[in-house]
């Protein structure tokens, strides 16, 4: 990547003076990496103007693409933090240092499974830079895929560790973001390092296998263009063929067999609105016999990152089996692109659109995960204990939705109980929980809540929390605070977990000696 191209792309999108500022940037980085190398030879400047580049085709705003050009320039060369926020603004210094914190926190954190003690700091920095301003992950996401890109010229054991990093970190970030494309590039790149003899036996086997199916699919698709454009529909169809890695996913699932997979090749088609949607499935469903268990309905209970669709599979009278998603433009455009769509959508491109501290309500339901991030972050900060597991459940496990009676809309971690829940909404509500309905039924408190469950938290005032609570619970969010009240009650000290007491007594007592 040299300096022309971007700065070709950067004129079509920002203004002059917008441009003027991404230029001195590229000047200013050139010189400071002058010399350095990439592993391939090429010149280290390559890399960054690289995920520049990349992040003006994601729509980002021009503080993250100047941040893209400096991202390494504090890590790898001698320009300190001050100089950029004097040349380039706060905003572009703060996202330049949350992404050398992230890169940072990475180093102390080698795989998932295993976060050691010491990890704690690196990790807390990474959740607080990311919480703080989500450009941050988008800049990184960035700088990982032209890594990935690159990956070639890397020694063998590096590749290997980069790759299941991608694999275990990044892709599902990308995915949390509802980056779409993003996550499968990532995907297919880490997949093809990790287990390059697979990677290129599925590439084959579908390769095979779509050569006998496409010829027999453009005959449905030409039938279903033919109906639609009867019933005076205004649509767009493309075909997607699913990738390698999530083949492998689920042939893992299949037992292995590729003729079971129904969805290895899907006809998209794109409409102007929602209502269309509905009657695009209605039209396909009068044409073709519908596999009831397919019918998906992503519109109405959208999934945890925000992806909508309908998606349904139906058999031809020539026993062909075709999965079809309908969605709107918008849909589609999150589903590829995801968060920085919604920006671009939103029309919130100046910079407070994606703070989060100013502008909580900006985001999303589906990205509250982004808000709970924070407060574990600054709970770690405090000095509060948060063992491995529950940190992973907190930011990588998959999200859920459910509902309060009302329709208010409350994102947990898959697996969440009850309590979880009823914390959630409040820490009142969670403390005086007596019972559960979940969709109109009583629910017990150790089963877990579904995505789409309605919960209903039936309190009495006079019920309190118990000491076995602290099992029914799986959040951090909800420990902490039954935690606290426990402690109120004087309950916690009684119970036999004595090493959870300990620890509990030991954070608290060295609060209090350390002033800050
Ligand atoms: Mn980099």
């Amino acid at each position: 990547m040299e300096k022309h191209e971007v700065m070709a792309l950067a004129n079509d999108v920002y203004d002059d003076i917008q441009a003027a500022e991404l230029e001195h940037a590229i000047d200013f980085a050139t010189k400071k990496h002058e010399g350095q190398k990439r592993r391939s030879g090429k010149p280290y400047i390559t890399h960054p103007l690289a995920v520049a580049y990349t992040l003006i085709e994601w729509d980002m705003d021009i503080d993250s693409v100047i941040a893209g050009v400096l991202h390494d320039t504090v890590e790898d060369t001698d320009v300190k933090l001050e100089e950029i926020e004097t040349m380039f603004g706060r905003d572009v210094a703060f996202l330049v240092d949350g992404v050398t914190k992230v890169s940072q926190a990475r180093a102390g954190m080698r795989d998932l499974d295993s976060y050691l003690p010491q990890t704690k700091d690196n990790l807390s920095k990474l959740l607080i830079a990311v919480s703080q301003d989500v450009r941050v992950i988008i800049i990184k996401l960035a700088d990982r895929l032209h890594n990935m890109q690159t990956l070639g010229s890397m020694p063998a054991g590096k590749q290997q560790k980069i790759a299941r990093e991608s694999l275990e970190v990044f892709a599902p970030m990308a995915d949390r973001l509802g980056m779409g494309r993003v996550r499968m590039q990532m995907e297919e790149l880490a997949f093809s390092y990790l287990e390059p003899t697979e990677f290129k036996r599925l590439q084959g086997l579908v390769k095979k296998r779509l050569g006998k199916s496409t010829r027999k699919l453009g005959a449905v698709r030409l039938e279903v263009e033919k109906e639609l454009k009867k019933q005076g529909i205004e649509f767009e169809v493309n075909g997607r063929v699913k990738s390698i890695y999530s083949l492998h996913r689920k042939l893992e699932k299949a037992n292995g067999n590729i003729e079971d997979i129904y969805d290895l090749m899907a006809l998209r088609i794109i409409v102007p609105d929602k209502e269309t949607c509905y009657r695009v499935l209605g039209i396909l469903h009068s044409m073709y016999q519908p596999m009831l268990a397919r019918i998906k309905d992503y519109i109405a209970v959208p999934k945890p990152n925000g992806y909508q669709s309908l998606h349904t599979t139906v058999i031809t009278p020539s026993e062909e089996i075709v999965e079809f998603q309908i969605r709107t433009q918008e849909m589609h455009d999150w589903a590829e692109r995801g968060l920085p769509a919604s920006f671009h959508y939103h029309e919130q491109k100046n910079t407070k659109g994606y703070t989060r501290k100013k502008h909580t309500a900006a985001l999303p339901t589906e990205l509250q995960w982004i808000t709970q991030m924070q407060e574990v972050a600054s709970r770690l900060r405090e000095g509060e204990e948060i063992s491995a597991d529950q940190l992973n459940i907190d930011l990588f496990s998959y999200r859920i939705f459910v509902y309060s009676p009302k329709g208010d809309i409350y994102n947990l971690p898959e697996g969440a109980l009850p309590l979880d829940f009823a914390y959630l909404v409040h820490s009142e509500i969670g403390k005086h929980a007596y019972s559960f309905r979940v969709n109109g039924k009583i629910h017990a408190f150790d089963k877990p809540l579904k995505n789409g469950d309605v919960v209903e938290v039936i309190t009495r005032k006079l019920s309190q929390p118990k000491s076995d609570w602290l099992d029914l619970v799986k959040t951090s969010h909800a420990r902490a605070k039954l935690r606290m009240q426990l402690r109120k009650l004087g309950i916690l000290q009684a119970v036999s977990g004595a090493a959870a007491i300990i620890r509990d007594k030991a954070v608290r007592k060295s609060k209090k000696k350390q002033p800050n």
